[in-house]
């Protein structure tokens, strides 16, 4: 069967990333049919549009989308692609395994642990209200009707958790134990604090633990979770978490493997899923044959997986485990010295994972 999936350079380094994780996904004997289609500052230089609609209408298609990273600029230019893309998509459900591969210089010794990040509620939900604004003013105006004081001199922002929202994420982390073949879910929070929110979060979060007796359930106060993830990582499995501490969590994970250059990553929603790296577009090495493709290649390996290809997923996941932990063909993030002059480029890499499938095949 031949997938048809909506294929996002990006821009900065995304281009040879996408390429060289293009190129190994095709070595897996899986038959792709690419709908190409660009979004970033490339495409906003020449379109002025960083996500020109028909990039949105292809994935609409499709259902399914690997993209490269794409450049956010600071300040003015244009909103965050990925930002829109969660939202035009509904794509609720960030997933971010955190594994760490032998061969990898790390702080830990086993880490085997996949983050459910929500991504549409909490504190990202962008209600925000501006420090002197008429709008500020009025909300501490309500509030001090409820005898609640807030400073004048305050920035505000509303972190709103929905029984719908914490059920569906909930719900996703068990679907993803189940399917593949983990034992424990755990969630995190501050419900002891934050009463109506995360306390709202984790009283669903049991109710569909309920609906799911085979995988284990535990919950964890956020700050105990960070406590306990580095120094006994081992102990967890599956963890699921509202939109802000998921963020932050990911990228804690991300460093307990190895860095950004290793942690993948997808966003799935009601109508499509889209695959892409943790890390961004690293802009200062655009053009250099030089970054790392593992995060965005595991992604791909996670899309395969969506397709239900599992077979081509074990083997790829295999081969580039093998090529790291050999540690000759990897680039220079993943050598001893990063000025290691024998530190291969992106597509340098590919070529050794694609040999590693050749081999074992
Ligand atoms: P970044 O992740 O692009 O790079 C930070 C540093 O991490 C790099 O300088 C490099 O040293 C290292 N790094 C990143 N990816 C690597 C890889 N594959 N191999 C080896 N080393 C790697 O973060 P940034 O510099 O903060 O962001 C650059 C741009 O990317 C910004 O515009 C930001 O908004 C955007 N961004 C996009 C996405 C996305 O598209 N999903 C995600 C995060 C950031």
């Amino acid at each position: 069967m031949t997938h048809e999936v909506t294929l996002i350079p990006g821009d900065g380094t995304g281009p040879e990333l996408i390429e060289a994780t293009r190129r190994v996904l095709e070595a897996t004997g899986v038959e792709f049919e690419w709908d190409e289609h660009p979004a970033g500052e490339d495409v906003y230089e020449a379109e002025g549009d960083p996500f020109p609609e028909r990039t949105l209408e292809s994935i609409r298609r499709t259902k399914v989308g690997i993209k490269g990273p794409t450049t956010t600029p600071v300040g003015s230019g244009f909103r965050s692609i990925n930002v829109q893309l969660r939202k035009e998509l509904d794509l609720y459900a960030c997933l971010r395994p955190c594994k760490l591969y032998p061969g990898v210089r790390s702080h830990f010794d086993q880490v085997d642990i996949v983050i459910v990040r929500e991504n549409t509620e909490d504190l990202y939900a962008g209600i925000e209200f501006e420090r002197g604004s008429e709008d500020n003013a009025k909300l501490r105006e309500f509030l001090a009707g409820m005898d609640v004081e807030v400073r004048e001199d305050a920035g505000i922002s509303i972190k709103p958790i929905s029984e719908f929202g914490s059920d569906r994420i909930v719900e996703a982390a068990f679907d993803y134990a189940e399917k593949h073949g983990r034992k424990k879910v755990t969630a995190a929070h501050k419900a002891n604090i934050m009463k109506f929110s995360d306390g709202l979060f984790l009283e669903t979060a049991r109710k569909v633990a309920e609906r799911h007796p085979e995988i284990e359930f535990e919950d964890r106060i956020i700050d105990n979770l960070c406590n306990q993830l580095v120094s006994r990582p081992e102990e967890y499995d599956v963890i699921v978490l509202p939109n802000l501490y998921g963020d932050i969590v990911s990228d804690l994970g991300a460093g307990m493997i190895g860095g950004l250059g290793l942690a993948p990553g997808a966003n799935i929603g009601t109508q499509a899923a889209m695959f892409e790296a943790t890390h961004g577009s690293a802009p200062k090495y655009k053009g250099q044959n030089k970054v790392n493709p593992t995060a965005l290649m595991l992604s791909g390996v996670l899309m395969l997986r969506h397709l239900g290809e599992a077979d081509a997923a074990d083997r790829m996941e295999a081969a580039i485990a093998a090529v790291i932990a050999e540690g000759d063909k990897v680039t220079y993030d993943l050598k001893p010295d990063r000025d290691d002059p024998t530190a291969v480029g992106t597509s340098e890499f590919a070529d050794a994972v694609i040999d590693q499938m050749k081999e074992t095949k």
